[in-house]
């Protein structure tokens, strides 16, 4: 069986260097095993993503010289696969809703810092303060027939109880150098969402079902994603799908050393096409020609 690589972008802006950097990266790696490469486009957030943003990247793509497989999965139009494994893992007595809105989360995270230095994730953010775990099913329901909004999280202390000890091959670098078989640590995340009331899914829980669905053996995406492939080789356990291979490789930074965003301009494929760069030119400023 060939490898299989994706490169997987969200459309909620246009693409920049990095996103250049990855699918070339993706792409070549594909084609120098005699590899399949295909295009995920991650759309499950209706309030950020846009028709002409993926227009976009098809266009770019294409015109960076790089060909996928069709049809491109679409992860709007496959929520009931993202349903079923968030029903597998409620099944296990995993998931549990939460009430609190964010203005809430972020008062009891005030609370909790007064107190002791408070966690955060390895993205920064502070983990889920909350104790929603704890209310008793009479108290779910009832919330829930209120129509309140909630989110559902993963037990992440029973979860990691359950799958014990795990681990992914790493064949590229982490952020600290980190390579080889890596350790996960799923439980650096707390208690991550999974799904939302108006979104029955959540990235990492759409990307290791995609992942699977779609036979990806090899992941290779920015380091900023590094730390969470732990909670994406949890899901995986709990779900019973395969470990793929991750390479995980460096970010491309503008020339103040701040990692892209979709809103830096000066770097977008759009921008540099529209001054005269050819796909040589952007092969060459990422590090690969
Ligand atoms: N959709 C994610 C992003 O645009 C990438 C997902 C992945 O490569 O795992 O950042």
């Amino acid at each position: 069986m060939p490898p299989v690589f994706r490169f997987a972008p969200s459309p909620n802006g246009y693409l920049h260097l990095g996103h250049a950097y990855s699918a070339l990266l993706n792409f070549d790696l594909a084609q120098g095993c005699g590899g399949r490469f295909l295009l995920r486009i991650e759309d499950i957030d209706p309030t950020r993503c846009r028709p002409e943003f993926e227009q976009a990247i098809y266009e770019d793509l294409a015109w960076l010289g790089i060909a996928w497989e069709q049809p491109v999965r679409r992860q709007s139009q496959h929520l009931s696969d993202y349903r079923a494994a968030l029903e597998r893992l409620t099944a296990q007595g995993l998931v549990y809703p939460s009430f609190e809105s964010r203005a809430e989360i972020a008062r009891l995270v005030r609370e909790r810092q007064a107190e002791a230095p408070w966690p955060h994730d390895p993205d920064g953010a502070p983990l889920y303060p909350g104790t929603a775990k704890q209310l008793s099913a009479a108290a779910r329901t009832e919330r829930m027939r209120r129509g309140l909004p909630y989110a559902l999280r993963l037990d992440m202390a029973a979860a990691t109880a359950q799958a014990g000890p795990l681990t992914w091959t790493e064949q590229g670098e982490g952020p600290e150098g980190e390579t080889g078989v890596i350790a996960a640590q799923p439980d650096a995340w707390g208690d991550v969402i999974l799904a939302r009331k108006e979104t029955p899914t959540s990235y990492h829980l759409s990307v290791v079902v995609d992942d699977a669905l779609q036979g990806v053996t090899d992941i290779v995406r920015g380091q900023d994603l590094f730390y969470a492939t732990g909670v994406h080789r949890l899901l995986q356990t709990l779900l019973g799908l395969p470990a793929p291979r991750y390479r995980h490789h460096r970010l491309i930074r503008d020339a103040g050393g701040m990692k892209l965003s979709k809103s830096s301009q000066s770097v977008g494929l759009r921008a540099l096409r529209g001054e005269g760069a050819s796909p040589s030119d952007i092969r060459r400023k990422v590090g690969l020609l």
